[in-house]
């Protein structure tokens, strides 16, 4: 797999750094899975954040500081709930282990040759999270959305005015861009979305279509 499109450093950052939500979290984890590139980076990131930590000088800890961490050990921890299995999730590739174990609903029509399917996160995020499977010769409807869109090519390819994305490949939108988007592949094309806000489609068609879309 030869991977093209990356995340911006800043997003990597923010991830080793843990500042994203867990929505964002779910489609920089999902590029991981097959960028060797990325990983690399993330986990230099990581040491140096670090080594950061480790360089900064000694705090005293507060004097109930034990006796705190001593009678929380002795409370009972509730037992915790096996991980629910999304019939279905398992079967698609390219997904982080931790995500195969998220709910999911099931595949839904939302425009011509386009099914999306919901994928439950277990913590509120203002960022959604969702299976999209286009048919091959799909051409997506041009839209703009009102906050940002990852995409994580998971099987099939697209391309747009940004350019050619296959498997593995990330593709960051945001609020100002139009996507007319081209699904060129000869099988289906799976994307991992994380978006925040709505997707608003453009043009008279766009305009018809959206009261029927339901994302
Ligand atoms: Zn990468």
């Amino acid at each position: 797999m030869t991977i093209h499109h990356h995340p911006p450093d800043e997003l990597l950052t923010a991830f080793a750094a843990g500042l994203l939500d867990l929505g964002q979290h779910v489609a920089i984890a999902t590029h991981l899975v097959g960028c060797t590139h990325c990983r690399d980076a993330v986990r230099t990131m990581e040491h140096v954040g670090g080594a950061v930590l480790a360089g900064l000088p000694p705090t005293a800890m507060s004097s109930g500081a034990f006796a705190s961490v001593a009678a929380r050990l002795d409370r009972l921890v509730a037992p915790a709930l096996p991980p629910r299995r999304a019939a279905g999730l398992a079967d698609i590739p390219g997904l982080p282990p931790f995500v195969r174990e998220y709910a999911a609903g099931p595949w839904r029509w939302i425009a011509p040759k386009v099914h999306l399917r919901p994928i439950q996160l277990p913590e509120a995020s203002s960022t959604r999270v969702f299976l999209l499977k286009s048919r091959p010769g799909t051409r997506m409807i041009e839209h703009t959305h009102t906050g940002f869109e990852m995409s994580c090519v998971l099987t099939g390819s697209f391309v747009h005015a940004g350019g050619h994305f296959g498997p593995g490949d990330f593709d960051l939108g945001d609020g100002d861009d139009d996507h007319e988007i081209m699904i060129d592949s000869q099988d289906d094309c799976i994307c991992l979305i994380a978006m925040e806000g709505d997707l608003k489609l453009n043009g008279m068609i766009g305009r018809l279509l959206q009261p029927l879309i339901r994302m």
